[in-house]
């Protein structure tokens, strides 16, 4: 597969996960995500000969295993490349163990957990990018890397550090926001912290790059991208309404991720995918009790939810 071209130094690969790439002077090219595992790592680096590029650097924009799993196949197969990633991502990049055992409880992960889709393989990260507290304000700032100057978009939210980088004209926003499709399959978008993915979602839309290339999606342009951001942002506030709706009796976070699931009609694959969607559900109760429109106790049965709202 070719690289697309999105302007003269940027490029991509489309697909389930976008892989996208910069070129700098001299035959260098920085990748922005590397993809679920080592096929995509070999799909880069195979579109990256055909060009005649050489890979200097990856940015990771967050830990995530379908952003990463390609970093291990493309430093073993590449001299000296350097990778990039906020801090506190970086610790997960390093050590993927703790993707599969933050979903399970803080348990050290079930068979099933232990999947491609949650656990990649780690690789060291050479650089950090930025510091945790510029991410938490929700700064934009310029960080150098492998010699070429990006600025640096915080979108902490969909996870607890991830950020986005913007390079000539093209604002890479990893998965600071999705495509339609992408989120009408999965019904709520996964999410670390509601609130900080709102206000990540703003910042976005402040921004006037010519180009916005999402991990999961098309590329959007920049007369497209408010009518993007609604759909994202609607996603997000009926995923909480959801979560409202179904706590018209209180619920363990598994009965009211059931509910929520029925009342979407969404089917799940598997083990993975329910973790996952659960964590998402889980970050929703949290972001209701900080409106304080509901509150967790502990029942018989279990960390039982329920509603503050009069009915
Ligand atoms: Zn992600």
């Amino acid at each position: 597969m070719l690289l697309q071209s999105i302007t003269e130094r940027t490029w991509y690969l489309p697909g389930a996960n976008n892989l996208a790439i910069v070129t700098t002077g001299a035959g260098g090219a920085i990748a922005i995500d590397t993809g679920l595992d080592k096929d995509t790592g070999r799909l880069l680096r195979k579109a990256l000969e055909a060009a005649g590029l050489t890979l200097r650097a990856i940015i990771n924009t967050h830990h995530h295993a379908d952003h990463i799993g390609g970093n291990s196949y493309l430093l073993r197969n590449i001299p000296d490349v350097q990778v990039y990633a906020p801090p506190l991502e970086a610790a997960l990049i390093e050590h993927p163990i703790l993707e599969p055992t933050y979903l399970n409880h803080g348990a050290s992960p079930a068979a099933a957990l232990r999947t491609r889709w949650l656990l990649a393989q780690g690789t060291p990260v050479h650089q950090l990018i930025g510091d945790l507290e510029r991410i938490n304000k929700g700064d934009t700032f310029d960080w150098q890397v492998a010699g070429e100057s990006f600025e640096v978009i915080s979108l902490p939210g969909h996870s607890i550090a991830q950020v986005g980088v913007a390079y000539d004209g093209v604002c890479f926003a990893a998965d600071g926001f999705f495509g339609s499709a992408v989120l009408a399959k999965h019904g709520v978008p996964y999410a670390h912290d509601i609130a900080a993915q709102l206000a990540s979602l703003e910042r976005l839309a402040a921004r006037d790059d010519a180009w916005f290339l999402p991990g999961h999606g098309p590329l959007v342009a920049h007369e497209d991208m408010q009518a993007m951001l609604a759909v994202n942002r609607a996603a997000i506030t009926q995923s909480s309404t959801s979560v409202l709706r179904a706590l018209r009796q209180p619920g363990t976070l598994d009965a009211i991720t059931g509910r929520v699931l029925r009342a979407l009609g969404q089917e799940l694959a598997g083990i993975p995918q329910y973790v996952i969607f659960a964590g998402a559900i889980a970050a929703h109760l949290t972001y209701l009790e900080q409106q304080g429109l509901v509150q967790a106790m502990l029942e018989e049965s279990g960390i039982t939810w329920q509603s503050n709202v009069t009915r």
